[in-house]
C-alpha cells in the first residue's frame, strides 16, 4: 500500500477499527514514515483528550424554558400574522396606503 492510500487508514489504525488484513500493512509504513507516524501521534492525543470529555451533558435547566417561550413567541407572531391576512382591513390598508390611494379617492368622488 502507498502512503496515499495509507494517510486514509490512519483514523482507523488510531481506533482500532482497521480489520486484520490491513493492520499489518500500514502498521509497516507508519514505521518508516515520518509524515504518518507523526499523523498517528497526533490522532491519538485527540483520542485520549476525547476520552476525557463528558459522555452527555446536561441541558441547563432553564434551556426547555427558553425553548419552549420561543416556541410560543413564534406561533403567535404566526398566528397574528394569518388573522391579520384574514382581515379585510390588512388589505385594504395594503392597497390603498400606496400609489393606488389617490386614483382609489379620486374614483370614490
Ligand atoms: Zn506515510
Amino acid at each position: 500500500m502507498t502512503h496515499e492510500v495509507i494517510r486514509h487508514l490512519l483514523d482507523d489504525y488510531v481506533t482500532g477499527e482497521l480489520n486484520d488484513d490491513a493492520r499489518g500493512p500500514v502498521e509497516g509504513h507508519v514505521a518508516i514514515c515520518e509524515i504518518c507516524s507523526a499523523e498517528v501521534e497526533s490522532l491519538k492525543r485527540i483520542l485520549v483528550r476525547a476520552s476525557d470529555l463528558p459522555k452527555s451533558i446536561e441541558p441547563p435547566a432553564e434551556a426547555w424554558s427558553n425553548i419552549r417561550t420561543a416556541i410560543l413567541r413564534e406561533e403567535s407572531a404566526a398566528a397574528s400574522h394569518s388573522t391579520r391576512m384574514a382581515s379585510p382591513a390588512f388589505w385594504r390598508r395594503r392597497f390603498t396606503s400606496t400609489r393606488a390611494r389617490p386614483r382609489l379617492q379620486r374614483s370614490a368622488r
